[in-house]
């Protein structure tokens, strides 16, 4: 009887054995499932990624303003401008602090472009322009930093992107430098409109968008940025904004070291 029990028991546990082992091969297909969805999903996400690349307009438009300047920052300076910071540490800083997209905007240079790209960052430049007598900054985005046709627009010296008295005689139309950005296949914004010399924001604004501006900068820190001349209050900016249909961006304008301060 005891041989027969120990048969049964020997049995019972080979069965226990082999059910455990067919459970075993179910968990690890289902974990293999989930591998595959995990596969896919992440296909998806570089799918969009591209897309986003593709298309700067819908990508802006979908930042909320409360967005700014927590998880997006679209006016950064680094050290191949007049920007404190290094090129490659904005972009670590970024993605350590988890914004979402940032763009470091250099003053008439995309040197920096050319060496470090990153999902987190959009390829952007700050030109110094002239619409008529008014002297401006204008932002482009998402342009491409090899293009041949923006790329006579771009500083032939470092001086070119640093010193404000020297970058004030660079005599860049606005409207030819408008048109080379779209041929970038990039975006012109307005940059810091408050700060623009021009008596009547509406005129000058509406001039700007029939040569082809995109945006313009909205969500900026106004208070500090250049506080003693203000030629337009935010309501003023937001109106003409709306006016003429334009993508609204933001950013700190940051020069600093430390990304977060301004
Ligand atoms: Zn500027
Ligand atoms: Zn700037």
């Amino acid at each position: 009887m005891k041989d027969t029990e120990e048969i049964i028991e020997n049995s019972e546990l080979e069965q226990e054995i082999v059910d455990e082992g067919i459970k075993q091969t179910e968990e690890i297909s289902e974990l293999e499932e989930n591998i595959d969805i995990d596969e896919n999903s992440e296909e998806e996400t570089e799918v969009e990624i591209v897309e986003e690349k593709q298309d700067i307009r819908e990508l802006i438009k979908s930042f909320q303003p409360l967005d700014y300047f927590d998880f997006v920052n679209l006016h950064i300076h680094s050290k191949y401008s007049d920007g404190k910071a290094d090129f490659e540490d904005i972009i670590r800083q970024a993605k350590e602090l988890g914004y979402h997209k940032i763009a470091i905007c250099d003053h008439n240079t995309v040197e920096g472009h050319k060496y470090f790209q990153d999902d987190v960052l959009i390829p952007a430049v700050e030109f110094d322009c002239w619409c008529g007598y008014v002297f401006m900054h204008l932002l482009a985005y998402g342009i491409d930093v090899n293009n041949p046709v923006l790329d006579e627009f771009m500083a032939k010296s470092k001086k070119e992107t640093e010193a404000d008295i020297v970058r004030i005689w660079a005599r860049r139309d606005v409207k030819k430098l408008i048109n080379a950005i779209h041929e970038a296949g990039g975006i012109a914004v307005l940059a810091h409109p408050a700060c623009c010399w021009a008596i009547n924001l509406d005129k000058f604004v509406g001039k700007l968008v029939s040569y082809g501006l995109d945006g313009i900068e909205v969500h900026y820190p106004y208070r500090r940025h250049r506080a003693i001349i203000r030629f337009s209050t935010l309501r003023q900016i937001k109106d003409v904004a709306k006016k003429y249909n334009l993508i609204v961006t933001g950013g700190t304008d940051c020069h600093t070291r430390n990304i977060m301060a301004y």
